[in-house]
């Protein structure tokens, strides 16, 4: 499944052209050694990576969902501006949250993103956009007033620049060519996450475990009312609001060396390490390492739960498939940024290896607050003197229009007469999900 198509060839023409179709270098054209080695630099950069993926899944329940696009087209008809998406979505009370998701969210995520961008500009976007699509999604799924809830771990990956956004627990993991795995995404899991047990707290819920009738406490952390064992996710409408679909979004660009991204819902990550996952299938082409590590899911603890993985490699376009490098260490493991005691302090560590490895690290953000996530920018309307809702994309008149940044004390930055706009609708869920009413509308004291 090879995303490059034309770009290459288009390139190699583009030298001939400059060097002349014999490959000699016309004296009139000399230029240093140092300069043509650096615009061969540049050339490679340029160059797509070949991406394959795989896909292996053995279900239990029946409620894991896979999405696979691999010919996204930011300009339509031009082969060059391809990209493709990856995701997996882990459904709970039911599978209709889940393939709600899979069946729309790439078009709530897309309705956001203004036309005419050139490739910087929609990649510097596309974090919004992922914001916007998420909450668009969840906002309409429970509209349709049917119960079931999802995880939604959500993958770009646009030459060699990979954003990923997710809600839940179903991870990311990269693993790049020197043998470095990093998660790109975090676990909302109210167990492991305490800064969203303080931040559902502080919205009015509450988290605890259940209790037997002898009192003793069982199982893993849940919030209250719902007793959902997740702190964010589409869906959920029978609990409460501050269960949010805002995503984590982290985006980094890769070196092209390449690198390995193994998606999965908890039935793998709740039985393998990333690092085991990672080592398991090394060296064995995206189908088949897709297929290992289910294989190896099952001989660890059996099969309890779906269990679902995607591997997307993104192989650089002089290589047939990617390197197998040994481990250096057992300790390479790079989660340690979503730690929850120390992240700032880890964060940086992951900054600094990712520099080694000649990743950049473009950008990265958690909050649940909207404002937040949905920037700012000057309140100017479009045609027809309408602004559109920066979640549901509906025209919205001056009058109807709620700044997002209304009644955001905490924002020094931004004011409360600048845009992004919601519709009446969509600024209720943004409170609902502060805890700042209800969802049906009642002002929370
Ligand atoms: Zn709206």
């Amino acid at each position: 499944m090879a995303l490059q198509g034309s770009t290459v060839s288009k390139q190699t023409q583009k030298s001939d052209q400059r060097y002349g179709h014999s490959g000699r270098i016309q004296s009139e054209q000399m230029v240093p050694l140092a300069s043509l080695l650096c615009r061969e630099v540049k050339c490679k950069k340029i160059e797509k990576p070949v991406v394959r993926c795989g896909l292996a899944a053995q279900p239990k329940k029946g409620e894991d969902f896979a999405f696979i696009k691999t010919d996204c087209q930011r300009i339509p008809g031009d082969s060059s501006s391809t990209y493709g998406v990856f995701a997996v979505f882990d459904g709970h009370n039911g599978s209709s949250a889940a393939l709600y998701s899979r069946d729309h969210l790439l078009n709530d995520v897309l309705s956001a993103i203004p036309a005419g961008l050139d490739r910087d500009e929609w990649l510097s976007v596309l974090p919004r956009a992922l914001v916007a699509g998420f909450v668009k999604t969840d906002k309409e799924f429970q509209e349709k007033e049917q119960t079931s809830g999802t995880t939604a771990t959500f993958v770009v990956v646009d030459g060699w620049t990979v954003t990923a956004a997710s809600v839940g627990d179903s991870r990311c993991i990269l693993d790049s060519q020197g043998g470095v795995i990093s998660l790109l995404t975090v676990d909302h899991r109210l167990e492991v996450n305490e800064e969203e047990r303080e931040r559902i707290t502080a919205s009015g819920g509450e988290v605890g475990r259940l209790s037997t009738v002898g009192g003793a406490e069982i199982g893993p952390l849940r919030c209250w009312p719902g007793g959902l064992c997740l702190s964010r996710s589409i869906g959920d409408m029978d609990v409460g609001e501050f269960i949010v679909p805002i995503p984590f979004v982290k985006q980094i660009k890769l070196s092209s060396a390449g690198g390995r991204l193994i998606i999965a819902s908890d039935g793998v990550w709740d039985s393998l390490s990333s690092d085991r996952a990672a080592n398991c299938c090394r060296g064995l082409p995206a189908e088949l390492a897709a297929k290992q590590i289910v294989k190896e899911t099952l001989k660890s603890r059996g099969l309890r739960d779906d269990t679902t993985c995607l591997v997307v490699d993104l192989i650089p376009p002089d290589n047939s498939l990617p390197s197998s490098p040994p481990l250096k260490n057992k300790n390479n493991l790079m989660g340690g940024c979503f730690s929850r005691r120390r992240p700032r302090e880890a964060s940086a560590k992951v900054a600094e290896k990712f520099t080694e490895m000649g990743i950049e690290e473009l950008f990265e953000e958690g909050s649940a607050m909207l404002a937040e996530r949905l920037g700012s920018e000057p309140s100017i309307p479009g045609e027809e003197g309408l602004f559109i809702c920066a979640i549901c994309q509906k025209d919205i008149t001056p009058s109807e229009g709620i700044s997002v940044h209304a009644g955001a004390f905490f924002s020094t930055s931004s004011r409360p007469w600048e845009g992004p706009f919601l519709c009446a609708a969509c600024k209720m869920k943004k409170d609902a999900m502060e805890g700042k009413r209800t969802s049906q509308g009642i002002e929370v004291v």
